[in-house]
C-alpha cells in the first residue's frame, strides 16, 4: 500500500518535472528582416526583452518555402512580428502607392503575412510590433493609411520620434476592458513613436484598445483571442534599456508561450 502511493506520489513528481522543463524557457520566434539587405536579422532590443522576460529568442529569416514557415511556426511557442517598412499598399489593400509611401518589401510583406496568419491557425501567442500590428489588421483584410501626415491632417501628434527608442513620447488611452490595461494596469500611459503608417480601416474581428490623441490607432486586440496583443509603438526599446513598464506585455507573451 505504502509503496504503492508512493510509487504513484514519484510518477507524479515525474510529470510535473517533465511537464516544468518542457513549458519553462519557451521558444520564442522572432519576425527577420532584410537587415541592410545582405542579412536575416533582428533589432537586438527584441533579443534582450525576450531574454528579460524569461524566454529563448530565435530569428525567424525571411523566406517563402510553406514548408519551412509551417516548420517554423510549429517550432515555436510564440511568436514576436518586429518592426520594420512600409507595407505594399496596392499588393495588400488595393490602394495605390501615394507619393509618401516609404520602402516596400516585398518579399517581407509575405513572409510577415503568411506567419501571423499560421500563427493564429495554430493558435500561437503573438505579439505584434508597429508594422506586426499593421500587417495583422491588413492580413485580417483591413486598410492603412499609407503616410499620416499627408492622410490624416488633423494630425498633430508627433509620431515619428526624434529621440532613442527607450524614450516615451506621447500619450495613448487604453480600453478599460482591454488586456493591455489589465497588464499594463492603466488607462493612460506614454509610448514611444516610430511610425508614419498606422490602421485606417479595422479588419472585421479586431478590436480598438488604445488611441493616441489625435485618434491614431495604437493597440488592437483580436475579438475573443485573448493571445494576440498588437501595438503601434515598441515596448522592446524601454524593456531593453531596463525599464519596467512595458516588462509585463513580454511576460505575458511568455506566460502564454508556456501554457
Ligand atoms: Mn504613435
Amino acid at each position: 500500500m505504502i509503496k504503492k502511493s508512493f510509487l504513484t506520489g514519484l510518477f507524479i513528481c515525474l510529470l510535473f518535472f517533465v511537464y516544468g522543463q518542457s513549458k519553462s524557457l519557451p521558444i520564442i520566434g522572432i519576425s527577420g528582416t532584410p537587415g541592410n539587405g545582405t542579412s536575416s536579422s533582428v533589432p537586438n532590443t527584441y533579443v534582450l526583452s525576450v531574454l528579460r522576460a524569461g524566454g529563448v529568442p530565435v530569428i525567424l529569416p525571411i523566406n517563402d518555402n510553406p514548408a519551412v514557415l509551417e516548420k517554423m511556426i510549429s517550432s515555436i511557442d510564440a511568436l514576436i512580428m518586429t518592426g520594420g517598412e512600409d507595407i505594399d499598399p496596392l499588393e495588400n489593400y488595393g490602394e495605390e502607392p501615394v507619393r509618401a509611401l516609404g520602402e516596400v518589401v516585398p518579399a517581407r510583406d509575405a513572409f510577415d503575412k503568411a506567419l501571423i496568419k499560421l500563427a493564429i491557425q495554430h493558435k500561437i501567442p503573438v505579439l505584434a510590433v508597429c508594422r506586426g500590428q499593421q500587417m495583422l489588421n491588413v492580413a485580417m483584410g483591413g486598410t492603412l493609411y499609407q503616410d499620416i501626415p499627408s492622410q490624416l491632417r488633423h494630425s498633430n501628434v508627433k509620431h515619428y520620434q526624434d529621440i532613442p527608442g527607450k524614450y516615451c513620447t506621447h500619450s495613448i488611452i487604453i480600453e478599460k476592458e482591454s488586456l493591455l490595461a489589465k497588464l499594463l494596469q492603466t488607462e493612460s500611459t506614454t509610448v514611444n513613436s516610430f511610425h508614419h503608417q498606422s490602421i485606417k480601416d479595422l479588419a472585421p474581428g479586431l478590436k480598438v484598445t488604445a488611441r493616441a490623441k489625435d485618434g491614431v490607432i495604437e493597440a488592437v486586440e483580436i475579438e475573443g483571442n485573448p493571445q494576440v496583443i498588437a501595438i503601434q509603438f515598441h515596448p522592446e526599446g524601454p524593456t531593453s534599456a531596463g525599464y519596467d513598464t512595458f516588462l509585463p506585455i513580454f511576460r505575458y507573451l511568455i506566460e502564454e508561450a508556456g501554457k
